[in-house]
């Protein structure tokens, strides 16, 4: 059941004109649709992947463009689910200093998020209430928040999340957070693959775009494997 939208506030003084008759914007549309998407439903849970320093603070040693302002809406999400008592998860990158994963050592990123650095912190904007899901340990990639992969064995890892979802009874899930053609890709992907009923949030992400479009074909393929866009 879908429950009334919202009533936006907004200053009289600033003289905007009324909701729906200007462009909303990305905090308006995601503060709207929030509430239909996370109503108190205890077999829902709010997946909020790599909102940390290194990826959303402009200071940060991987600043995924627009990555300040998903740390915003992403917080908005968190504080919507709070209220509807929605589980929250949010998977924090933890690299050792010295690991496959980084260019200095053969990988294909810069080193970030070593693990117990201010790069490594989640997001000052996200509580410390929320479960925290850790991955990209020693020599694993740690793309996604469900598995990760051995970059010396090519071994695979569960990190727990998904145990911790079955445990609370998690059927549908919503995902958010950095960067959309990383690790929220992979884990879109794990999360339908394991049977949940997965929903993107796109507003609440973005895109490193190594290469140019990684973001669109990102959403094509979520799409392509059945993850819900909203
Ligand atoms: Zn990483």
């Amino acid at each position: 059941m879908t429950r009334p939208a919202k009533v936006i506030w907004w200053s009289e003084a600033s003289r905007a004109p009324p909701l729906f008759d200007r462009p909303l914007s990305a905090h308006e549309k995601l503060t709207l649709s929030a509430d239909g998407l996370l109503q108190a439903d205890p077999g829902c849970a709010l997946i909020v992947v790599d909102v940390q320093n290194d990826f959303a603070d402009p200071r940060g040693a991987l600043f995924v463009p627009g990555g300040d302002g998903v740390a915003e809406l992403t917080a908005a999400l968190v504080e919507s689910a709070r209220r509807e008592k929605v589980l929250v998860v949010c998977t924090q990158d933890w690299h050792p200093l010295v690991t496959p994963h980084f260019k200095e050592c053969g990988g294909p990123w810069p080193t970030h998020c070593v693990a117990g650095s201010w790069g490594a912190d989640l997001h000052p904007l996200i509580p410390d209430w929320v479960e925290v899901v850790r991955k990209g340990q020693g020599s694993d990639d740690g793309y996604s928040g469900f598995g990760v992969r051995s970059l010396a064995t090519g071994a695979l890892r569960p990190t727990g999340l998904a145990g911790l979802l079955s445990k609370r009874s998690i059927e549908r899930v919503l995902v958010a957070g950095l960067a959309l053609d990383v690790c929220v890709k992979a884990t879109a992907l794990d999360a339908i693959a394991l049977g949940l009923s997965t929903t993107l949030i796109l507003d609440a992400t973005a895109p490193v775009d190594l290469d140019r479009g990684d973001g669109e074909l990102a959403v094509a393929e979520l799409a392509a494997a059945g993850v819900t866009i909203v």
